[in-house]
């Protein structure tokens, strides 16, 4: 029970997953875990739970992993009582209807087609496939056409039928655990825990137990090398280690992750850099389940890098005796350390969102004793030597193999994993070699991490100086306005945390005037980063982080976390900044990742492509990654020498403190920024403009391309409707279309067309122009594509009419709401303040204001504003559409008439397909220790599909699209394009100091 909570939430955590999968039909687990969406026996309805979500401003998911299912919503903290009702019918009587069924599996199909190309679920997918073929490990998990379908079928198996024996068999009450968070009183809630969920059903059955570990001898002491999709190059040094769950209380593996993953002076990372071999290194539990568990160390690796691998291993051996030697005391020493740190971390842990908080404790309650659900996580509470030793024995030549991901191995595999298509070999690891590294000793360039300097030891809270402080503290007031700095400043009262937020902009014309500038920024900015590393990770370590990155501006540096040391970390930071020393070797290395990073980007979903496309049409100032590309090729240390001296000539400062640090102590940080950067201002001429490019009313612009990625089958499109300026009437106009109108799209064009598994529609602004969006991504033809979302687009106007008042009244309450939920985090009231900062508006109180102005928006303004801007014979119509084309299925593709759609998979051998990130059948999913590793992302909310009833939908003949009368513009090139349109007036100018 919170009493401030705006969302309320809910988890129920099943204690069966995939491991339970028949060897006939595997991915059944997952494939129950959409079904059960789709219809009860008490709400017939496929959509009945979305919908009802949808007017109360909630959302739900579910995510399946190897021993466990869990299934969670949120939603507006006054409806929770009546979502419960709803939510247990489906652990209580689902339908698993035949035509859901039919239609359900293509969606876990095109599930597992956009993941094909994810070298996450590849390598995922291949560590499994390399283990013992009679251990459940080895089960493909998320399940596709052929393991749903085709297999069962040939074997005589009916999957609806495999569906509710399934069901019958483990949804029992005896291993569900439920979390409920609401406003309401303990008392209260239980009372509706008890209405709702005494009838599920308890058949006593237990949790599945599992034995054994997957890894037996002949698939330890292995080095695999495997073909990555992205240019990826990375090594996996694998332990397998056993369960280690039960032991939360001493969590003796963290100071495995600690010490190996340590990047200080001493370590294995500080040594591989020296050696120019690496460029970063994490260390940890890679996989934890009820029967074993493994541990891993895995290190991306520069291009000298991958020909030292045996060499590699070797240092991590040599640091692994390091740690043997260490005595009893040494090792309690760094107990208190992470003890210490953690106890902080959690005493002022920031509230976490409502639905990522149920879904942890609800998959807590069957891991920790009931006392420890809350701290098991996080707290340590005692130290024990011979845990530790014994976890330290499992770090051994017998229990480990390792694999090395890498472009360079292509053409020289043997083999190919069958679920994913990967490319792979196994070599033996030549007995000497195993030897060597079991004996190697101590190495003299090792040693262990030094006192942590940065851990916090004063948490006293400042309270406002006096009366009109206190006022100011809603919201930021500037503290500096002079041509050369603006520092707008903060003091938090709603959290009362010893933290602080710093937001920096560092406008200099120099940073992004070209795109050989801005790849010389961005190179600068990687190597400060990197030569502060060392200094910085004691920091992170002690939860005090820092970001520094490139902006159409200039450069941003951010610094959050517990604020009695951040002045030196900053003062640190700043004067790196003006005194970096580079060299030409670790240039090389820097550049040479930064040119991958450009190259991958190629190898991005389609969806983002066409995403980038929309912002090369409308960014007035943005450059491209084809330019970068290019540009990088010839840039030596020199150059970026001269970059360095030019970038800071001239610069304007702006500044957001936020959170529990005196005025008087952000003074000095500023003072600190000026003398040491020691800049001229500006010139009120090179003040930079972000200003977006003006669509002509009953125009088309359309640009095309071929997916940069051969390999992936995917096509997609952006639609984009211009509004214009954000005012707030518009805003909330926009917003209130986008509420009412996702849930029909999504409906429309994924379940009922099934045009694929990733399509969504949002509102969208951008420097304080407003549009509003529709994204597919789908095996199908874009042009197709598009005529799909005009018809459905072309509905819209029904739906909103044939809408009843009582219907938009709480569809507007839920946005309402949302508005004026309260921000749960320091880090989230920064941001917002900065949004207001940055663009100038200086409008801290939008939430409010848009939510007072929502209450006088009717129907009928609704639907004049989707006809005036977005209806096909729209007098205010400006769209902007992106295609990206598949060049893998672009010859197969022949949809592009606007009849029938093939919903078919079996027919077109083309299921339908899309992307974003996975549901929670994640790779390596097998119950990480951590438990944020498996919040689930945004794009996520799009995975569980509610379906119009089929019997209804599908063989209604699908609308035709409807003609557009606009006049259409090709654009093939984007400087070319821009330069020949008007730009939008520019809002954002603030001209005081001027
Ligand atoms: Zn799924």
């Amino acid at each position: 029970s919170d009493e401030e909570a705006d969302k309320a939430a809910v988890a129920m955590s099943v204690g069966v997953g995939s491991w339970c999968d028949p060897e006939s039909v595997l991915g059944l687990a997952h494939f129950l875990e959409h079904m059960l969406f789709l219809g009860t026996e008490r709400y017939p309805d496929e959509g009945f739970f979305e919908k009802f979500l949808q007017k109360s401003g909630g959302m739900t998911n579910a995510f399946t992993e190897a021993e466990s299912t869990n299934y969670f919503f949120d939603i507006n903290h006054s409806s929770l009582l009546d979502a419960l009702d709803r939510f247990s019918s489906f652990f209580i009587c689902p339908l698993f209807t035949v035509e859901a069924t039919d239609r359900e599996l293509k969606a876990v199909d095109s599930e597992h087609q956009k993941n094909l190309q994810s070298d996450l679920w590849r390598i995922s997918q291949l560590h499994k496939s390399l283990s013992d073929p009679n251990h459940v490990f080895r089960k493909f998990r998320s399940g596709n056409y052929k393991t749903l379908h085709d297999i069962p079928k040939e074997k005589g198996i009916d999957v609806r039928q495999e569906l509710f024996r399934f069901y019958q068999k483990y949804y029992s009450s005896s291993i569900m655990c439920l979390t409920v968070l609401g406003r309401e009183p303990l008392d209260v809630l239980e009372k509706a825990v008890r209405d709702n969920f005494s009838s599920v059903r308890n058949l006593k059955t237990e949790r599945p137990k599992f034995s054994g570990n997957p890894f037996p001898k002949q698939f330890r002491q292995k080095e695999i090398l495997a073909v990555p999709v992205k240019d990826l190059r990375s090594l996996h040094i694998k332990w397998v280690v056993p369960p280690c769950r039960k032991n939360y209380r001493t969590k003796e593996w963290s100071f495995f992750s600690h010490l190996l993953g340590h990047e200080g002076p001493g370590s294995i990372l500080s040594f591989l850099k020296e050696k120019q071999w690496a460029n970063e290194l994490g260390s940890g539990i890679d996989i934890s389940t009820s029967c074993f568990a493994v541990f891993s160390t895995e290190i991306d690796l520069s291009e000298t890098g991958i020909n030292h691998i045996q060499d590699i291993i070797l240092s991590v051996f040599q640091y692994l005796s390091l740690l043997r030697k260490m005595s009893e005391d040494q090792w309690q020493t760094h107990y208190e350390e992470l003890r210490d740190i953690s106890a902080m971390n959690f005493r002022f842990k920031s509230k976490e969102q409502s639905s990522n908080y149920v879904v942890s404790l609800s998959s807590g309650l069957s891991k920790y004793d009931p006392n420890d659900v809350l701290t098991g996580p996080y707290l340590y509470q005692s130290f024990d030597f011979n845990f530790v030793q014994t976890f330290l024995s499992h770090l051994n030549v017998e229990n480990f193999r390792y694999n090395v991901v890498a472009r360079e191995f292509s053409g020289k595999t043997d083999s190919i994993e069958p679920y994913y298509q990967t490319e792979y070999r196994v070599n033996d690891i030549p007995k000497k070699l195993l030897q060597e590294w079991e004996t190697c000793g101590l190495s003299s360039g090792f040693v262990l991490p030094v006192k942590n300097q940065f851990i916090a030891t004063n948490f006293e809270i400042f309270q406002p100086e006096s009366k009109e402080h206190e006022l100011e503290t809603s919201h930021p007031y500037q503290i500096l306005d002079e041509p050369l700095i603006e520092c707008w400043y903060s003091l938090d009262t709603k959290f009362k945390q010893p933290k602080a937020h710093i937001i920096l902009d560092i406008v200099t014309p120099e940073a992004y005037s070209s795109p050989r500038n801005s790849v010389l920024t961005n190179l600068y900015c990687q190597y400060v980063q990197f030569s502060l590393n060392e200094f910085a990770y004691d920091a992170d370590l002690a939860g005090l982080g820092y970001a520094l990155s490139l902006t159409t501006h200039g450069l941003q540096l951010t610094l959050q976390g517990y604020c009695q040391k951040m002045h030196v970390l900053f003062e640190r930071i700043i004067d790196r900044l003006k005194n970096l020393k580079v060299e030409n070797e670790r240039f090389q290395v820097i550049k040479e990742k930064m040119q991958r990073q450009y190259m991958n980007f190629r190898k991005g979903q389609p969806f983002s492509h066409s995403m980038y496309n929309q912002a090369m049409c409308s960014d007035h100032v943005k450059w491209h990654n084809d330019q970068y590309e290019s540009s990088i090729i010839e840039l030596t240390v020199d150059d970026l020498r001269s970059h360095m001296s030019a970038l800071f000539r001239q610069a304007f400062f702006r500044a957001l403190i936020n959170g529990n640090l005196r005025k008087s102590d952000a003074l000095l940080f500023c003072d600190k920024l000026k003398t040491v950067l020691n800049c001229k201002p500006l010139y009120p001429s090179q003040h930079i403009d972000h200003r977006i490019v003006k669509f002509e009313d009953r125009h088309l612009y359309r640009h095309s391309m071929k997916g940069p990625n051969s390999d992936d089958p995917n096509s997609a499109v952006v639609c984009s409707y211009q509004i214009g300026e954000q005012t707030i009437r518009n805003s909330c106009l926009n917003q209130l279309l986008d509420h009412i109108t996702s849930q029909f799209i999504y409906e429309q064009l994924r379940t009922i067309e099934q045009l694929g598994y990733l399509v969504w529609s949002v509102g969208v602004s951008r420097d304080k122009v407003l549009s509003f969006q529709i994204i597919v991504q789908s095996l199908r033809d874009p042009v197709y594509l598009e005529q799909r979302i005009e018809a459905c687009v072309d509905s819209i106007g029904g739906l909103i009419t044939s809408m009843d008042e009582i219907d938009f009244a709480q569809n507007r309450k839920a946005l309402i709401d949302l508005l004026l939920e309260k921000d749960r985090t320091l880090s989230k009231v920064t941001q917002k303040f900065w949004n207001a900062i940055a663009s100038y508006s200086y409008m801290f109180d939008r939430a409010e204001r848009e939510a007072n102005e929502l209450t006088t928006i009717s129907k009928l303004d609704v639907l004049a504003h989707y006809r005036e801007f977005i209806h096909s014979d729209g007098v205010h119509r400006r769209k902007l559409t992106t295609h990206v084309l598949s060049a893998a299925v672009s010859a197969a593709v022949n949809g592009v008439d606007g009849g029938a759609v093939n919903a078919s998979p079996a027919a077109d051998g083309a299921p339908d397909t899309a992307g974003a990130s996975a549901d929670g059948a994640a790779p390596g999913d097998d119950d990480k220790v951590s438990e944020s590793a498996r919040t689930p992302t945004a794009p996520d909310v799009v995975e569980i599909t509610n379906a119009e009833k089929a019997s209804k939908a599908l063989p209604k003949p699908l609308r035709q699209p409807p003609k557009d009368t606009s006049t259409v513009v090709e654009i093939t090139d984007f400087f070319g394009f821009k330069r020949s349109m008007p730009l939008f007036p520019n809002f954002c100018r603030k001209m005081s100091n001027m």
